[in-house]
């Protein structure tokens, strides 16, 4: 399916390690992928934000205990917040305190269990508010881990290949998954789906919650006809590359109290 290797070969991979490698090991850090199940037009697999971002983190979170880095990959949270797509079915969800407060758990088993350093790496649009006010909450609470919020950093520099931007189901989205599952790619299917205008244009520099019937009718919104597996794999690799980097650091960086400042 992928080039992922056994937890042994990929020292960090919590699924396939044992208790006693996982003792061993010692993290440092600890990655938190979120991921969503959702629709993504009539070409993409439901599973698309999943699959995405969890070979973001492997690639990244290999990369880094390559380098040297103690990082425990978790599991990848594949039911997250999805309020504003309930119009289309399955479009699974937790609500906006349950996600809230299953990363208030999950940092705090951190602590539990020794690791004083958490990276959320989020890749569903949906959730960052919710993410965001999770960690201002656990700013207030005792002794809880550091913790930071990402979707992957590109490094300085980076030249997006994608010529025709998009929210959902666009041209990145599915030149990622060409390269991610191409098996899962419904090739038949690429076309330049509906985007909605807004009736009150001042609203583009405003926030607000969109429907997303209403703003990708057919669940996908843009060009796709020119993504490629080339531009998906430079895509993942920058953003893996610059996450690794992130990952390194953190986990070199010694944590007391005043963490992250010096
Ligand atoms: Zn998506």
């Amino acid at each position: 399916m992928d080039e992922i290797r056994s937890g042994r070969a990929f020292p960090g991979l919590l699924e396939e390690m044992t208790v006693e490698e996982v003792r061993a090991f010692g993290p440092e850090v600890v990655v938190l992928p979120l991921g969503s199940t959702e629709p993504h037009g009539p070409h993409l697999p439901m599973g698309t934000d999943t699959y995405q971002v969890t070979r973001l983190c492997r690639l990244a979170v290999e990369q880094a205990n390559r380098q040297g880095a103690r990082v425990l990959l978790y599991p990848t949270l594949p039911i997250t917040n999805n309020a504003n797509f309930r119009a289309f079915p399955f479009s699974l969800r937790i609500g906006i305190r349950t996600l809230m407060a299953v990363i208030v758990d999950i940092v705090t088993q951190c602590k539990d269990d020794g690791v004083n350093k958490v990276v959320i790496v989020n890749g569903h649009g949906g959730n960052p508010a919710t993410i965001q006010a999770a960690l201002r909450e656990i700013s207030g609470m005792d002794d809880m881990p550091f913790v930071c919020l990402t979707s992957g950093i590109a490094p300085e520099g980076f030249v997006s290949p994608i010529e025709h931007p998009s929210d959902h189901g666009g041209e990145s989205e599915t030149s990622r998954m060409m390269w991610i599952r191409p098996d899962l790619v419904r090739k038949d299917k690429l076309a330049n789906n509906p985007v909605g205008r807004l009736r009150v244009e001042a609203l583009a520099n405003a926030y607000f919650v969109r429907p997303w019937h209403r703003y990708v009718p057919v669940s996908a919104g843009g060009e796709t006809r020119a993504s490629s597996a080339e531009k998906g794999k430079a895509i993942v690799q920058a953003h893996a590359d610059g996450l690794a980097n992130l990952l390194l650091d953190m986990s070199q960086a010694p944590y007391d109290e005043n963490f992250p400042y010096v």
